[in-house]
C-alpha cells in the first residue's frame, strides 16, 4: 500500500467551527396532529382566485433562467402595500433569512446584538452562529420589556445591533411606537424591528411612518404568517437604501426564487381575502381567549398577534394530554426560562378553535 492504510470509520473528522460547539439543530417540535396550533401559522390555504392566477402565470415563466436578485415587480408591489419607495425594501428567503442577513452585516467577530428574552428564538441561535455576542435584558414577570433598563443599555454606546419583535413571539403584546422611537434616538445601531404578525395587531403599532425620520430603523414582515405562505418561504423588510446597500452584500443573491416571487405577486394583488382572515383570526383570538380565561387558574397574557400565550399549573401535563388524548398540538414553552408554565395556542379556524377548548376543558377538568 503505497500511500498508506485506506480511509477507515475510525478516522475521525476534523472539528467544525468552535461556536458550532454548543448548538442544537432547530427543531420546530412538529408533530403530525388533527388540529395544528402550534406554529402560528394561517390554517387557510391559497384562495380559489389566487390558485387561478398562479396556475396561469406558472405557464410563461421561464424557469430555466436565474430569478432576478431583487424581484423588481415584487418589489415594487410590496413598496405600494406598504406606503414606501422601492428602495426602502428588501426580500428575503423567509423573514429569517434578513434576520440572519442584519448579523452577517452588523454582527460577527464580537460584535453585539441586544435583545430583550423571551422573544423570538431565531435571534439568539443566529447570533451565535455568526459569532456575535448576545446581551440580554429580560424581561419583567409580566412579561412586558423592561424600556428604562433597555435604553439605559443601548446608550451605553457598545450595542451593533438590537433585535425586538412587536408583536412579541412568544409573548403576543406590542411596544408603542413612542418607545420606538426613544430607542432609535438613543443610539445609531440598527434597530429591527420584528413584525411578523403586525397584520393581526391595531394599526397605532405599525411603526413604518417612523422610517421617514429614522435612518436606523428596519422593520421585518413576512408572508408566512397573515398571508398564510409559510410553506413558500418570502419575507422582506422595509429600511433606509443605505442599510439596504449594505445587507445587499452579504445576502445570498438568488436566495429567493421565481416560483415564490410569483405566489407571493399574485397573493398582494387580493388583499380582500387577507383582510377577511385577519378580521376572522381577530374576533376568534378575543374568544378563545376570553374561553381560556375562564378555565380555572389559567393566565391569558394580551395579545396582538395570531396566537395566545396562556399559563396554567401543570401546563407541560395540559399539553400531552392534548396533544394525546385529543390530537390538539399546540407549542409547550414550559421549559423554556422566562416562559415557565407557558403554552402558546396559535389561533385556527373557528372550527379547529372550538376544537381546542373543548379538548382544553376536558383537560383541565379531569382529574389529575
Ligand atoms: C415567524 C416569524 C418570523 C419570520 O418567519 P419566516 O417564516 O422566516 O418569514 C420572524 N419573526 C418572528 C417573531 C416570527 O414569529
Amino acid at each position: 500500500m503505497p500511500f498508506g492504510p485506506p480511509p477507515s470509520s475510525e478516522r475521525t473528522l476534523r472539528a467544525p467551527a468552535a461556536h458550532l460547539a454548543d448548538l442544537a439543530p432547530y427543531d420546530p417540535k412538529y408533530l403530525p396532529a388533527r388540529v395544528l396550533l402550534s406554529a402560528n401559522e394561517s390554517p387557510w390555504g391559497l384562495t380559489e382566485s389566487v390558485r387561478a392566477c398562479v396556475l396561469a402565470a406558472l405557464a410563461d415563466r421561464e424557469f430555466n433562467r436565474y430569478p432576478d436578485p431583487l424581484a423588481a415587480d415584487l418589489r415594487a408591489q410590496i413598496a405600494t402595500y406598504c406606503g414606501v419607495r422601492a428602495e426602502q425594501v428588501l426580500i428575503g428567503n423567509g423573514g429569517d433569512e434578513l434576520i440572519f442577513d442584519l448579523l452577517l452585516a452588523w454582527g460577527t467577530g464580537g460584535r453585539r446584538l441586544l435583545i430583550a428574552p423571551p422573544s423570538f428564538g431565531s435571534y439568539e441561535i443566529f447570533a451565535r452562529l455568526t459569532d456575535t455576542e448576545v446581551i440580554e435584558v429580560a424581561r419583567r414577570a409580566d412579561k412586558s420589556v423592561d424600556e428604562q433598563t433597555l435604553l439605559a443599555r443601548l446608550g451605553e454606546g457598545d450595542i451593533d445591533l438590537l433585535m425586538l419583535a412587536s408583536p412579541n413571539n412568544p409573548t403576543g403584546e406590542c411596544l408603542s411606537c413612542d418607545f420606538v422611537e426613544r430607542l432609535l434616538a438613543a443610539s445609531d445601531a440598527p434597530v429591527l424591528l420584528d413584525q411578523a404578525y403586525l397584520e393581526f395587531a391595531d394599526p397605532v403599532y405599525d411603526a413604518s411612518p417612523l422610517l421617514a425620520r429614522h435612518d436606523n430603523l428596519v422593520l421585518l414582515r413576512t408572508f408566512s404568517k397573515a398571508f398564510g405562505l409559510a410553506g413558500i418561504r418570502l419575507g422582506y423588510l422595509l429600511a433606509n437604501p443605505a442599510v439596504i446597500h449594505e445587507l445587499v452584500k452579504v445576502r445570498q443573491p438568488y436566495s429567493v426564487d421565481s416560483f415564490s416571487t410569483l405566489i407571493g405577486s399574485a397573493v398582494l394583488a387580493d388583499l380582500d381575502a387577507l383582510d377577511e382572515r385577519v378580521a376572522t383570526t381577530r374576533l376568534e383570538r378575543e374568544r378563545v381567549a376570553g374561553e381560556l380565561a375562564r378555565l380555572p387558574d389559567a393566565r391569558v397574557y394580551p395579545s396582538e398577534a395570531n396566537f395566545l400565550l396562556v399559563s396554567f399549573p401543570g401546563a407541560a401535563v395540559i399539553w400531552q394530554r392534548l396533544y394525546e388524548d385529543h390530537g390538539v398540538l399546540v407549542r409547550d414553552f414550559s421549559h423554556s426560562p422566562g416562559l415557565e408554565g407557558c403554552l402558546r395556542i396559535s389561533i385556527g379556524t373557528p372550527e379547529e378553535n372550538d376544537l381546542l377548548l373543548e379538548a382544553m376543558r376536558k383537560v383541565v377538568e379531569a382529574p389529575v
